[in-house]
């Protein structure tokens, strides 16, 4: 039965402007079941012809037959289904894969048929089969070179061929080692395999059944002998070649097999990965550590506002620019203001207050803060309710006692871990006795709100500061609905008190705290941006750093690919391999990335006070970051090995 017929088949090589006949017109027909021994003077045309062969190259012009069927233009995954099912290749240089071991290399073609299940046993049977039983676990650099052809010869095997090609399997080989593998394929073809080997050796032509004699590319003599004894001609699988392509399924254990190799493509590089991770690393950390920062601000402002009240208004004296000078016509706002808004519906208390510098000593220590005079509706209206000690009390402040409640900043800087109530402090030189201490508000990004200590208002005004008005008056209204209604009887009640004229409108102002709220997150936002935009360059450079090695990987792999596309992986599989790498070296540099903003949000927390919130959201932002670099720039390295030509490839050095 004809396996294979080749007519008049012709290539030419083209190296500059020379070209090379490689093949002149050769014609060929191999029978199932034949032993035929290709020979001639090197540069006769006998790879090339083997190549053609074995689907691993295409004629120029000709025709190409596999068992009746035309096989000249066909699409690169049924050359792939070809190679991987129909033709075993034995290579001179073996072309194993040095990092996997015996058993793995025989396995290989496996991964790229139908099923895509790895057939241990029958990997293992293979290697049996051409006395390798006792060496599965080693890699081809604990093996001889005879053991190494073995090997390969076992992969040729594995999936169960329809002919085994041979270029020059013994050329690397001592003699010993290469009458071994003679043996071996001649027990093949005594058990019904096709083979064709390509030699320079006259002993082996001795044994083929058939020799075809190759000069100047073209074939000068084919002889047959009668073929010796008696052999059974395997039967043909002829619905496996019905059609040429395979089912494209792809399983995880495909998948698994990617990952292995990526795994120690990064493990036997271990600097070069580090360095292209970098970027993805960076990147990573920058977004997470952004998110953090965003989410513990906006965490924290709430927090410091729902301490404060948030439905608490505050009116000041603002400032009106005349001709562009600032500061001439503030409102000065006095206790019958005070007064006035405490009548409105709306207002449950209000709380005026002043506030000034004050230098404070106690026993050798001195401390600058601000003083803020108050009176005893400060403490429920801001949440400030002492920790230890009391507030003072209306009468108090109305007979100006020189009573003080510190906050938490001025207890640890004056008296460290002594007890401070009942103390005497000095400030600005007035003798002041401390009378309880203030639950801590926390920092801010903007300054320390714990740094204070609190007198009675009219102590303040009357005895330390001088004032006879006050600087703020905070209102806290009974219902956070009536908020606007409040805040605009509080300014058309200023502004009649005062009688002022639209010009002057802006000389007072009322905050109110969802104001702050906003002022506050947009700060924080700004910076997150500005962490974004870092974030976004680091990935960039990042992927340019990813792209870089894997184009560097495909470069070193080039052989290997060809072997892979010798085999029968398609241009998907390789491309996916490839994918799989990058991936997988940025989920690492991902990983790092975390572990880093991690470490950071650490060090700021602990440095600045910042509260840092890392969110599971943030972490599944981060591995989408650096997965979708590493497919995005992955992908044309990958492309470019997945579009490598395997008869190239292979002769890359
Ligand atoms: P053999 O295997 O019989 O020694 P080859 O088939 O390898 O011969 O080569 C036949 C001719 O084609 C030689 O002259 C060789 O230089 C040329 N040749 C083979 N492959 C290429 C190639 N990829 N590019 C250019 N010339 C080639
Ligand atoms: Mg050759």
């Amino acid at each position: 039965m004809k396996l294979l017929e080749a007519g008049n088949i012709t290539k030419t090589y083209r190296i500059g402007e020379v070209d090379i006949h490689a093949l002149q017109g050769v014609s060929v027909t191999i029978e199932a079941g034949e032993f035929i021994a290709i020979m001639g003077p090197s540069g006769s045309g006998k790879s090339t012809l083997m190549h053609l062969l074995g689907f691993l190259d295409t004629p120029d012009s000709g025709t190409f037959r596999l068992m009746e069927k035309e096989t000249l233009n066909l699409k690169e995954e049924e050359y792939a289904f070809l190679r991987n099912r129909v033709i075993g290749f034995v290579f001179q240089q073996f072309n194993l894969m040095s990092r996997s071991t015996a058993l793995e290399n025989v396995c290989l073609p496996l991964l790229y048929s139908a099923d895509r299940t790895k057939d241990l046993e029958r990997s293992r049977e293979m290697l049996g089969r051409v006395g390798l039983a006792e060496r599965v676990e080693h890699r081809p650099n604990e093996l001889s070179g005879g053991q190494q052809q073995r090997v390969a010869i076992a992969r040729a095997l594995v999936n169960k061929p329809l002919m085994i090609l041979a270029d020059e399997p013994t050329g690397n080989l001592d003699s010993k080692s290469g009458k071994e593998i003679l043996d071996i394929f001649k027990e093949l073809h005594l058990r019904g395999m096709t083979v064709v080997l390509v030699t320079h050796d006259e002993n082996v032509g001795n044994l083929a059944e058939r020799v075809i004699r190759m000069h100047d590319g073209k074939i000068v003599s084919d002889e047959r002998r009668s073929g010796g004894g008696k052999k059974e001609v395997s039967a043909v699988d002829l619905p496996r070649l019905q059609t040429f392509t395979k089912v494209k399924k792809y399983n995880a254990e495909e998948f698994l097999e990617h990952f292995k190799q990526a795994w120690r493509m990064i493990a036997s590089n271990k600097l070069r990965s580090f360095l292209s991770m970098l970027g993805v690393l960076i990147g990573v950390a920058c977004v997470i550590t952004m998110l953090a920062l965003g989410r513990g601000a906006k965490e924290s402002i709430t927090e410091s506002l729902s301490r404060l009240g948030s439905n608490l208004l505050s009116v000041r004296p603002g400032s009106v620019k005349v001709h562009g000078v600032e500061g001439l016509a503030a409102t000065r706002l006095d206790f019958e203001d005070v007064k006035a808004i405490q009548e409105i519906p709306y207002v449950k208390k209000v709380a005026p207050q002043v506030t000034g510098q004050g230098q404070l000593v106690y026993g050798n220590k001195n401390w600058s803060t601000q003083v803020i005079g108050v009176t005893p509706d400060y403490a429920s209206v801001r949440n400030q309710e002492p920790v230890s000690g009391r507030f003072f009390t209306a009468g108090e402040n109305q007979t100006r006692q020189r009573l003080v409640l510190i906050g938490q900043t001025v207890q640890r800087e004056l008296f460290g871990s002594e007890d401070p109530i009942g103390q005497t402090i000095k400030i600005n030189r007035v003798s002041f006795q401390v009378l309880g201490v203030l639950p801590s508000l926390g920092a801010n990004a903007f300054h320390d709100q714990d740094d204070v200590v609190v007198i009675p208002l009219m102590t303040a005004m009357r005895r330390l500061l001088g004032k006879d008005y006050v600087d703020q008056i905070d209102a806290e209204i009974s219902d956070l609905k009536e908020m606007p209604l409040a805040e605009e009887a509080i300014n058309a009640l200023i502004i009649r008190r005062h009688h002022l004229t639209p010009d002057r409108y802006d000389s007072f102002n009322i905050r109110n705290y969802a104001d702050i709220q906003q002022a506050l997150s947009s700060t924080t936002k700004t910076f997150s941006v500005l962490l974004g935009c870092v974030a976004a360059i680091s990935l960039v450079v990042g992927g340019i750093g990813i792209m870089n090695i894997m184009l560097v990987s495909v470069k070193e792999r080039t052989r290997e690919i060809g072997l892979r596309k010798a085999i029968g992986a398609t241009p998907r599989d390789i491309l996916l391999q490839f994918l799989v790498e990058a991936v997988v070296v940025t989920f690492i540099g991902g990983l790092a990335g975390i572990v880093l903003a991690a470490a950071i949000s650490w060090i700021i927390a602990a440095l600045a006070h910042w509260q840092m919130i890392i969110t599971l959201g943030s972490l599944f932002l981060a591995f989408f970051c650096s997965a979708s670099v590493g497919i995005l720039f992955g992908l044309w390295p990958a492309k470019q090995a997945a579009g490598l030509d395997p008869i190239t490839a292979l002769r890359y050095e």
